[in-house]
């Protein structure tokens, strides 16, 4: 989910640095109980916190997560990964030397990495959208990289050019005018071409979901007998990529909101139009999507009427309100959200850890948890040119002026760079926060 939506218009010098604020309204007569951190603490060692990194308050603690399933997937979606790097941006291990970000995240015990993917997120002059310009080719990229590091990887197709969520499911251009017919044979063939491009050049994929944040819909379309015939569709190109390489992966279908969402419906429609899935994922942000007891019932009732595996795919917790871009973050002081935790590195952690808790109540009927885009920091701002001309020409902000033509009415207007770089795993300058700990510390590794 890309948290710009609803943004409101900032006051812009010189053009350009324009932003977001969250949207999505939460109750604000419920609170979330977060648990305490329990006995059984693992500590972290202390060995490798470097003294070149003062700033970073490497404390973050959480005790293990008991009940997981052996196969229950920690992930990161590191989509932004190469227009960062494009961009200037250098990451750094624990002991303040240069390293992949991927690799950080494996060493601190992430299994697997999502990526999502947008049809065509160029205009008419091959000027990226923004937001990563992630199509298959840099999914590829993302994904052999994950591969190298023995991570899995989780393709998150939104079938649009850009941003799909539950405020807009816009169609790819190409597609553009197509009946339902055509529609579900595209995204047939789009899916077959594009996963199949990313099979045969050796990415380790075991999920894939067909759309993104469909709660409302998908491709422009609101009817579920004809979102299910599109979804079919994904579905079979999928079930065949898996047959040709002899290799399980697992179909996931992605929704958002699960506080006012109706997801037993939503199951309901997917079972009717004999949808061919395993696992039925949310995005589950603490501070927008109600508590984990909700959480916990919505998706236990999936578990137990429809016999899927569930899954959160998107989850981040703020650890500062200090903006690292000028482009005002979806999270600040006095934003009216609700925060349940301190914002600190051991607040994000206690945020994840919880709703994993909650997850460990399903056993093996829970397949995961994502969080994301934890590497989505600043860019430099000392290369000579402006942080607004880098995100413009990498990619590296949510979205670029470039993307108006496609979408007008969102990213035309308030296009810009990072609304999520205080809820990262790393610092604005690249060093990992204890908080990226949590992976391991949860396992017991
Ligand atoms: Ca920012």
């Amino acid at each position: 989910m890309r948290r710009n939506s609803c943004v409101f218009l900032l006051t812009l010098i010189a053009g350009l640095v324009m932003t977001g604020c969250s949207k999505e309204e939460v109750p604000t007569d419920t609170v979330v109980e977060s648990s305490t951190v329990a006995e059984e603490t693992v500590t972290m060692e202390s060995s490798t916190v470097a003294e070149e990194v003062p700033e970073v308050d490497h404390s973050a603690e959480v005790a293990v997560v008991e009940g997981l399933s052996e196969d229950f997937v920690f992930g990161c979606d590191m989509s932004m990964l190469i227009a960062q790097e494009n961009s200037g941006v250098v990451y750094y291990n624990e002991a303040g030397e240069e390293q992949d970000p991927l690799l950080t995240l494996a060493n601190n015990g992430v299994d697997s990495i999502r990526i999502r993917i947008w049809n065509d997120p160029y205009d008419e002059n091959g000027n990226g959208y923004g937001g990563g310009n992630n199509d298959t080719a840099t999914a590829i990229a993302i994904g052999q990289r994950a591969t190298e590091h023995g991570m899995s990887t989780f393709i998150d197709y939104h079938y649009s050019d850009f941003w799909a969520d539950p405020k807009k499911q816009m169609l790819p251009k190409a597609w553009v005018g197509m009946t339902t017919e055509e529609l579900a044979d595209a995204i047939y063939a789009f899916t077959k071409d594009s996963l199949g491009q990313i099979l045969a050049a050796g990415v380790d994929v075991s999920m894939v979901q067909l759309g993104n944040e469909i709660t409302n819909g998908m491709c422009d379309e609101v009817n579920w007998n004809n979102i299910g015939m599109m979804l079919r569709s994904g579905c079979k190109a999928v079930r065949e990529l898996e047959e040709e390489y002899g290799k399980e992966i697992q179909i996931v279908m992605h929704f958002a909101n699960p506080h006012t969402a109706d997801y037993q419906k939503l199951a309901m429609r997917l079972q009717n139009n004999e949808v061919d899935y395993d696992i039925f994922a949310t995005s589950y942000y603490p501070f927008w999507n109600g508590t984990l007891e909700n959480l916990q019932t919505v998706l236990q009732g999936i578990i137990d009427n429809y016999g899927k595996k569930v899954m959160v795919a998107e989850i981040s917790y703020p650890y500062t309100f200090e903006d690292g871009d000028n482009n005002q973050n979806s999270l600040y002081e006095n934003c009216g959200q609700r925060f349940d935790y301190e914002i600190s590195e051991q607040g994000q952690a206690e945020a994840v850890r919880d709703c994993v808790e909650v997850l460990a109540t399903y056993g093996e009927n829970a397949a995961g948890i994502f969080y994301w885009e934890p590497a989505w920091i600043p860019v430099p701002g000392d290369t000579g040119m402006t942080r607004s001309e880098i995100w413009e020409k990498y990619g590296s902000g949510w979205a670029s002026s470039y993307a108006a033509a496609y979408d007008p009415n969102d990213a035309g207007k308030y296009y810009g760079g990072s609304a999520w770089d205080n809820q990262a795993l790393f610092d604005h300058e690249g060093n990992p926060l204890s908080s990226i700990q949590m992976f391991d510390m949860m396992k017991g590794e």
